[in-house]
């Protein structure tokens, strides 16, 4: 048994607490999405204050003999906006971490790296490993086509008031045309057989909109009828 989500979670609750709101439900669900691919990472990076980034700047200039990593100063970088987060992967033990791009931890023969960065993409993040010039491989930003300009004189991206709860439970079944066929003609007969009674799931599943937690109520109530157990019409308080 791996690391436990909430663990996981938690590990990077304080980068998260101060990003743009939007960013910030983006990012747990980017936490969430890794870790259901069976990669755990933490966010290393969030909201970088103006003080903070100017001495990142300093690093590598100014007779500082460390690396350069920054050619942004303050103001200048999407992290001061608290619309940017670093990562990197979680190791099994909890503690450390890894910026080995070609690691597999959960040995699916996909670099976990990778599907981190599919996932996020998925979010709407753009990778920073995508950029030609200074290939910034931990690095995501959520801009809503917003320049670095626009936000230093004062535009700020829309807050999208969206619980991280909400999944596929509630989006209509994934199905194909035919896939629907055939549960429309499963579920029409048990209509026609008493088994359910509320016409309204059969309409449901013609409009293609039958989501995944309704077909399982609907399972349930079919189970609980092959036991013999009392049932009252599944309409009722839906
Ligand atoms: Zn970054």
């Amino acid at each position: 048994m791996g690391l436990q989500l909430e663990f996981i979670l938690s590990k990077s609750s304080k980068r998260l607490s101060d990003l743009h709101p939007t960013v910030k439900i983006a990012a747990e669900k980017l936490i969430i999405n890794s870790y259901k691919r069976g990669v755990p990472i933490v966010i290393t990076q969030g909201l970088r204050t103006f003080a903070e980034q100017n001495a990142l700047y300093a690093q590598g200039r100014f007779g500082d003999k460390k690396p350069v990593v920054t050619n942004a100063k303050a103001g200048e970088s999407f992290h001061n906006y608290g619309v940017a987060i670093d990562f990197a992967l979680l190791l099994p033990d909890g503690k450390n971490v890894s910026w080995d791009m070609q690691r597999d931890g959960d040995g699916d023969r996909q670099c976990d790296w990778l599907e981190v960065v599919e996932e996020a993409k998925k979010l709407g993040f753009l990778w920073g490993g995508d950029w030609i010039n200074f290939k910034d491989s931990p690095h995501f930003e959520m801009t809503f086509g917003l320049t670095i300009k626009d936000f230093q004189s004062g535009k700020r991206p829309p807050i999208v008031k969206e619980s991280i709860k909400e999944d596929e439970d509630n989006m209509p079944l994934p199905l194909n045309d035919y896939e629907w066929k055939m549960l429309n003609g499963i579920w029409s007969q048990r209509y026609n057989k008493g088994e359910i009674t509320d016409w309204k799931w059969i309409d449901k599943i013609r409009c293609k909109q039958l989501n995944a937690g309704e077909l399982a109520f609907l399972n349930a109530v079919i189970a609980a009828k092959k036991d013999c157990l009392s049932v009252e019409a599944e309409s009722a308080g839906m």
